[in-house]
């Protein structure tokens, strides 16, 4: 009896969660039938969308203030080779990830056949990868720190620009003033942004130097150091609240406690996914190509997330990567529930360092810029996306327009903020690149809430994998950092 109360008690989180997945999935289905209005919908989700909001009331903070003091940690040696081998793991995941996008979808080809299903589209101008590289270096370097903080990062792309406005809530908005996930093409002005408005990148290479200095000032940088430990630490358990009391000890065996102390997360959860099953299109509707397409992508992430990566720890690391994932189970459902990887990334912090007790001074430093950068499903979406449209439009890609479609990818997935459908905004380089019209976006979109739970989870993953093979392959310096500290301890 003990050994089944203490495994609910070990995993009651994980079990909380997948319910909640599953009567959120139930409870939509249910409510269908009822065709709820929009307002309805919103009221419906609104516990969904509070926890949207607290988790990324976090992000910020939990950004810098984890970076900074993972960085000011180490000495910029260890950081430094840290920092290059987190840089080759995403680098090679990604571009992994892309190869095999393009592989599905030269196979399956799920754009065959005409477009008489879709309405023409005119043509566009073009616009070289170099401009997009422009623009993601860019916006590594925000002109104003403050802004970056509360300003969209902000993307030119040649003299043709998009507004898609987004909310937090995961629904696409845009200009014209109707709500919902249609892109009007005639009214498509401005350009692509981030929700909630923070430049990440810039935000990340700023830490990474500030940490450094900090870091390298010894003594006089005490002062700020301690800031930024204490921030992060209060940032966490705050964290701490609002998926699990368990840090604050809140947590007892007594079963009516523990149903009493409300977990919010999974509460949260349930509402999000009840409330997008309930407001989705007419599933009928996305036959053909483009449930052909959905299922390149789907069998696309399958192949990256239970294939590759986990082969890739097993040959670095040697061990199981069915264990390490299964600890990470809580951020991956959250990654599917809120579709951001920055607001799943408290979670995924808690994840890595108490399930799979990966070393602090790794995931503080490594996550945050995975979180930012590395977005393996994103760019094997963006592949697939490109070419699929590509098929539709019965324009036969070279090898060259692929290899664009392939480093554009790249780019554009590392351009993406961790939020809900960034990765259908920053598909506008992709294909710009190779001239394929934009407005084509709006083919996909019906799915695209969907696929983006997929892909957000992928990225969760490759972020999560990669924190543990960096520790793994950071193991000597960290030893040699820990003898470092003792010793000066004794010597105090
Ligand atoms: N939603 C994804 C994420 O947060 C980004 C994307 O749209 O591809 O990781």
């Amino acid at each position: 009896k003990d050994d089944i109360k203490g495994f609910f008690r070990r995993n009651a989180f994980v079990i909380f969660t997948v319910a909640a997945v599953i009567i959120g999935i139930g409870l939509g289905f249910a409510l269908r039938p009822y065709k709820m209005t929009y307002r309805e919908v919103k009221y419906f989700s609104f516990p969904g969308e509070l926890l949207m909001r607290m988790l990324q009331m976090l992000v910020l903070p939990l950004l810098v203030s984890s970076l900074i003091t993972g960085i000011a940690a180490l000495d910029s040696r260890a950081s430094g080779k840290m920092g290059m081998r987190a840089v080759v793991y995403y680098m090679t995941t990604t571009v992994i990830a892309v190869f095999i996008g393009i592989v599905m979808v030269l196979i399956i080809h799920p754009g065959k056949g005409s477009k008489d299903e879709f309405k023409n589209q005119q043509k566009i101008e073009q616009v070289s990868p170099a401009d997009a590289f422009l623009d993601l270096i860019r916006n590594m370097f925000p002109p104003n720190i403050v802004q970056a903080c509360t300003q969209q990062f902000k993307t030119q792309y040649g003299k043709r620009v998009v507004h898609v406005k987004m909310t937090v809530n995961d629904t696409l908005f845009v200009l014209n003033g109707t709500q919902g996930q249609h892109i009007m093409r005639e009214e498509v002005i401005p350009i692509p942004g981030q929700v909630n408005g923070v430049n990440a990148l810039g935000l990340v290479v700023f830490s990474i130097c500030f940490g450094l200095i900090i870091g390298s000032m010894k003594e006089q940088g005490k002062p700020l150091k301690d800031f930024f430990v204490c921030l992060n630490e209060a940032i966490m358990r705050l964290v701490a609240i609002i998926m699990w009391c368990h840090s604050l000890g809140i947590v007892s065996l007594n079963l009516t406690w523990d149903l009493f102390c409300i977990r919010y997360a999974p509460v949260g959860i349930l509402f999000l996914i009840a409330g997008k099953i309930v407001e989705m299109d007419d599933i009928t509707e996305t036959g053909g190509q483009l449930g052909m397409y959905t299922i390149t992508v789907i069998i696309g992430l399958s192949i990256h997330a239970f294939l590759v990566l986990p082969t890739l720890y097993f040959v670095i690391t040697r061990k199981n990567p069915f264990v390490f994932i299964c600890g990470l189970l809580q951020a991956l459902i959250t990654a599917l529930g809120t579709s951001s990887s920055s607001a799943t990334l408290p979670i995924t912090f808690k994840c890595l360092e108490e399930n799979n007790g990966i070393d602090k001074r790794v995931t503080r430093f490594v996550l945050p810029v995975g979180a930012t950068i590395n977005m393996d499903g994103t760019a094997l979406y963006e592949a697939i996306a490109a070419l699929f449209i590509a098929q539709v439009n019965n324009m036969d890609m070279n090898f060259g327009q692929i290899l664009t479609i392939s480093i554009t990818a790249t780019a554009a997935s590392i351009g993406a903020a961790g939020i809900p459908q960034a990765g259908l905004v920053t598909m506008v380089i992709v294909l710009t690149s190779v001239g394929l019209p934009t407005d084509d976006i709006t083919l996909i979109i019906a799915v695209d809430w969907f696929l983006d739970r997929l892909r957000t989870t992928t990225n969760v993953l490759g972020d999560s994998i990669g924190t543990g093979i960096v520790e793994y392959l950071s193991r000597h310096e960290l030893q040699s950092k820990d003898a470092e500290m003792g010793n000066s301890v004794v010597e105090e």
